[in-house]
């Protein structure tokens, strides 16, 4: 099992995924703000600190860089072939970090989108179009990945 991104890829998407006001994340704002959804940014009294937060709605959402947050079985989260014990263990931790902050807020009363970078990446509309009616509807959770059905509860 090699590492299957290259390295300037690799550089590219840890310089691009870390940290507030990514490239899929400025995605999710520019269309929800076009479409008449009004959010806030990155609430910290919130868990998590969602990147956006629907207060009317009751709804925040999270975009996820499927590298930074190991999404299961995505070709964008293979672990890089140096130092692998090191990301392991880092990835793990955000995972772990992830799982608490979803509890959390869902227990707070809280409806949840969680949007992956790949699905912004492969098929954006239909990514964006499920985000929005998940936004507009009454469904307690929503998740948008690139080749995985929209699941909504
Ligand atoms: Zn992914």
């Amino acid at each position: 099992m090699g590492d299957i991104v290259d390295s300037a890829v690799r550089s590219r998407m840890m310089s691009g995924i870390k940290g507030k006001n990514t490239k899929p994340e400025l995605q999710v704002r520019q269309y929800l703000h076009r479409h008449g959804f009004r959010y806030s940014l990155h609430r910290r009294d919130l868990p998590g600190r969602p990147d956006l937060t629907l207060a009317k709605r009751g709804a925040v959402v999270f975009v996820h860089g499927c590298f930074w947050h190991s999404h299961v079985g995505c070709r964008l989260a293979a672990v890089p072939a140096t130092r692998p014990e090191f990301w392991k263990q880092k990835l793990g931790a955000n995972v772990e970090r992830d799982r608490r902050n979803l509890e959390d807020i869902r227990k707070a009363g809280w409806r949840v989108a969680i949007v992956w970078e790949c699905a912004l990446r492969g098929s954006p509309g239909a990514a964006l179009a499920g985000l929005a009616n998940f936004l507009k509807s009454r469904a307690a959770f929503a998740e948008f990945a690139l080749d995985q059905e929209p699941k909504m509860e």
